[in-house]
């Protein structure tokens, strides 16, 4: 197995990768930092948990190393890390400041719904690695307060979530203002969709394709249960079955903000230790969310995919789709977040009659049966109680619930046809029920939950 000294990196860098405990790379890493050393573009299809963010980091931070010499003593920014979400950007710095621990550079975190001021101290001391969200990244351009004129290495970390979140006209109106010449670049996503592609198309030169994980598949060590319910009983289920073991910290998805906030009342009238964390929190609000679901104060934390992407969240035995995703790709990144680095995890999905176009979509992404179970007690009707707004989800952004291509529903009653089985415990297998899907070698890593950081404020790696 290859390790990080063979692959040339300073001994600054592995000296903070001894401090961290990592013995080997992981195999994103073992294939994007000796392209990266060498100056190659990368596109990278790896999700969070594959230790993607040092697959990065690491090289960035040993060119930048190599070329310190050069390095004017006014220090402009050489490389500029664009992330979807104030969390993600908090967290690679974080990542930026523990492997560049002794090396003497410096970086600093920009996003959105914190006060400008000590970004802009920041800035104007001095940094050599700028992570941030577009949106902010623009407001400190048009006002000046950022030079992006000698900034020679771009990352674009999770890229597709940025295209889902809009970004596109953001991340071109940035990158229209970056030196061209001799750019490195390179563009990581969870998957290379046909859009990412495009993007790469545009911005990459020439670059190496680094992939962990076949396109499509579900993390390793995850069972999948499926529930049915009728919508007007999900919550009655969902709190059911987190009834059975409280003690268990779980990642609760809800399709919208208003659903994570409406669900959190529901639990916390009923004793449970919830919170949610969704666009509409302020940015104290969703660290505290976090910080209090890390350290065990919270035990169920309610989230909307966009936040919870890229989320540093360690170990986590269970996750439950309390909807299921609009898009089945978001399955996949929901799901990731449990069977992290060869511990079992379960997945757990309440699966209403509107949403089994959404199931079958799923389905065929996954390339697995995913067999409705009902828990007793909750049988569902399978009738959609369909609203006008319903029907637009079910049918879902892309079309969803018209004709599909490959696995076909499992019945006459369509993807919704239960197969009755007795009572289901969460951490327990059902009886005979399940579909215990296990696939390895995805390449996971544990996570070693790095708190998320609000501020802003300039963090000289090694002071
Ligand atoms: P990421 O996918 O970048 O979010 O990384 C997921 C987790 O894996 C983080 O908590 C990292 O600290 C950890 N990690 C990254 N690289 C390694 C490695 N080579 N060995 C052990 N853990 C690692």
């Amino acid at each position: 197995m290859t390790t990080f000294a063979q692959l040339g990196l300073a001994p600054e860098i592995l000296r903070a990768l001894v401090a961290k405990g990592y013995e080997n790379p992981t195999p994103i890493q073992a294939q994007a930092i000796p392209a990266a050393m060498q100056g190659r573009d990368i596109l990278g299809a790896a999700q969070t948990g594959t230790g993607k963010t040092a697959g990065f980091a690491l090289p960035l931070l040993h060119r930048l190393l190599s070329s310190k010499a050069q390095l004017v003593r006014q220090r402009a920014p050489r490389a500029l890390v664009l992330t979807p979400t104030r969390e993600l950007a908090a967290q690679v710095e974080e990542s930026f400041r523990t492997y560049g621990a002794y090396t003497g550079l410096a970086s600093t975190v920009i996003f959105g719904g914190v006060g400008m001021g000590n970004q802009i101290t920041a800035l104007r001391q001095g940094v050599d690695i700028i992570i941030a969200t577009p949106g902010r990244l623009l407001d400190h351009m048009q006002q000046r307060t950022v030079d992006l004129s000698k900034i020679d290495t771009l990352i674009l970390d999770e890229a597709d979530r940025m295209l889902d979140m809009g970004f596109l006209p953001s991340i071109k109106r940035v990158l229209a203002a970056l030196p061209k010449q001799n750019r490195h670049t390179m563009l990581f996503s969870a998957t290379f969709a046909p859009e990412i592609r495009e993007l790469a198309k545009q911005f990459l030169r020439d670059p190496i394709e680094v992939q962990v994980a076949p396109q499509n598949c579900t993390t390793a060590l995850v069972e999948h249960r499926m529930h049915p319910v009728d919508l007007d009983q999900k919550k009655d289920l969902l709190i059911d079955l987190l009834a059975k073991d409280s003690r268990i910290q779980s990642l609760i998805f809800t399709r919208t903000k208003h659903g994570a906030d409406k669900l959190v009342k529901s639990l916390e009238v009923i004793g449970f230790k919830a919170a949610a964390i969704h666009g509409n929190k302020s940015q104290g609000a969703r660290t505290r969310a976090l910080a209090d679901f890390k350290s065990g104060k919270v035990t169920h934390l309610v989230a909307t995919d966009i936040a919870a992407r890229g989320l540093d969240i360690k170990e986590l035995p269970v996750v439950y789709n309390y909807d299921l995703p609009m898009i089945a790709e978001d399955y996949v990144h929901r799901i990731g977040r449990t069977g992290r680095a060869g511990s079992n995890g379960v997945a757990i999905s309440l699966v209403a009659p509107e949403d089994h176009g959404l199931l079958r979509d799923i389905r065929n992404l996954t390339r697995r049966d995913l067999v409705l179970e009902p828990v007793a007690g909750f049988a569902s009707t399978g009738k959609p109680i369909f609203t006008k707004p319903q029907m637009r989800q079910a049918r879902g952004p892309r079309g969803h619930g018209g004709a599909s291509t490959g696995q076909a529903p499992r019945s006459g009653a369509g993807a919704g046809a239960p197969r009755p089985v007795g009572a289901t415990r969460p951490g327990s297998a059902g009886p005979g029920g399940f579909n215990r899907n296990r696939q390895g070698g995805a390449g996971g890593r544990a996570s070693a939950g790095a708190g998320g950081r609000t501020g802003g404020g300039q963090r000289r790696s090694g002071s």
